[in-house]
């Protein structure tokens, strides 16, 4: 079975209730491929995640945009696997390269918070990347192995599990990677996953692209053969993000 495009909107940190009602709207109106062509997540700040999943279409999941690493109890201002199944929110985004870079989450915790959210069934959009230093060092696929096999040495079961391949040079700079880049570590990064996952893991597993992604360049991005979608941030509070969820087809 080939991999359906999956299309994922981070919102990070921004939006008030207006704005979301608009967005929220605007995808709604759901000028876009069909759910058996795409599947599109959209994941807003925690505080309204209910408003969201209120307002969107059922065609559209919604994501959060961490968890926490184990079962909820004494742990002041985190949110846990089992709040989202109560709140009926399937997917959640970990080891983002803010939350890697800024709040120190290491190789390891995004490991253990990958692997816990699983054994909660919730699936994970999980992300790698390399930075500006690491790839001008000649290093960016040591890093997005490493990144990898720390989830890989956690899990056995790779079917609720996207890989967003994120060079964190191209967050939010305006710099996207060219589509030869993208399509070079994403096919190292499948080839990563044969050798020392499986075969099928490899042909099955999802590997989208994230940083910079617009209107303008998606479509070459989308034609790499390694390329199964987006993680979208910039780009998916704005109209253009209708446009993303098109490079599907
Ligand atoms: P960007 O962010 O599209 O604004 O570069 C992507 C991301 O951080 O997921």
């Amino acid at each position: 079975m080939g991999r359906k495009f999956f299309v994922g909107g981070n919102w990070k940190c921004n939006g008030t209730n207006e704005e979301i009602k608009k967005i929220v709207s605007t995808l709604n109106d759901r000028q876009v491929p069909s759910s058996d062509v795409v599947e599109v997540v959209i994941s807003p700040p925690y505080v309204f995640l209910p408003l969201v999943k209120s307002l969107l279409h059922p065609d559209f999941h919604v994501a959060v945009q961490n968890c926490w690493v184990k079962k909820g109890g004494a742990f002041t201002g985190e949110i846990s696997a089992e709040m989202l199944k109560n709140l009926d929110i399937h997917w959640v985004i970990l080891g983002h390269s803010e939350r890697r870079l800024l709040l120190g989450e290491s190789n390891e915790f995004v490991g253990e918070k990958v692997a816990y959210a699983l054994s909660q069934g919730l699936k994970v959009i999980a992300c790698v990347g390399e930075t500006l230093e690491q790839r001008e060092s000649g290093a960016t696929m040591d890093v997005v192995a490493a990144q990898t096999k720390a989830i890989a040495d956690r899990i056995s079961d790779w079917t609720n599990v996207v890989v967003a391949y994120e060079p964190v040079w191209a967050i939010g700079t305006g710099k996207v990677a060219t589509p030869a880049q993208a399509q070079e570590v994403h096919f190292a990064l499948r080839k990563w996953l044969q050798t020392n996952v499986s075969a099928q893991v490899a042909e099955s597993t999802r590997i989208i692209y994230g940083g910079s992604v617009n209107g303008a360049n998606c479509k070459e991005l989308a034609a790499q053969p390694d390329v199964d979608g987006f993680l979208v941030g910039g780009a998916s509070l704005k109209a253009e993000f209708l446009d993303i969820i098109k490079s599907a087809t």
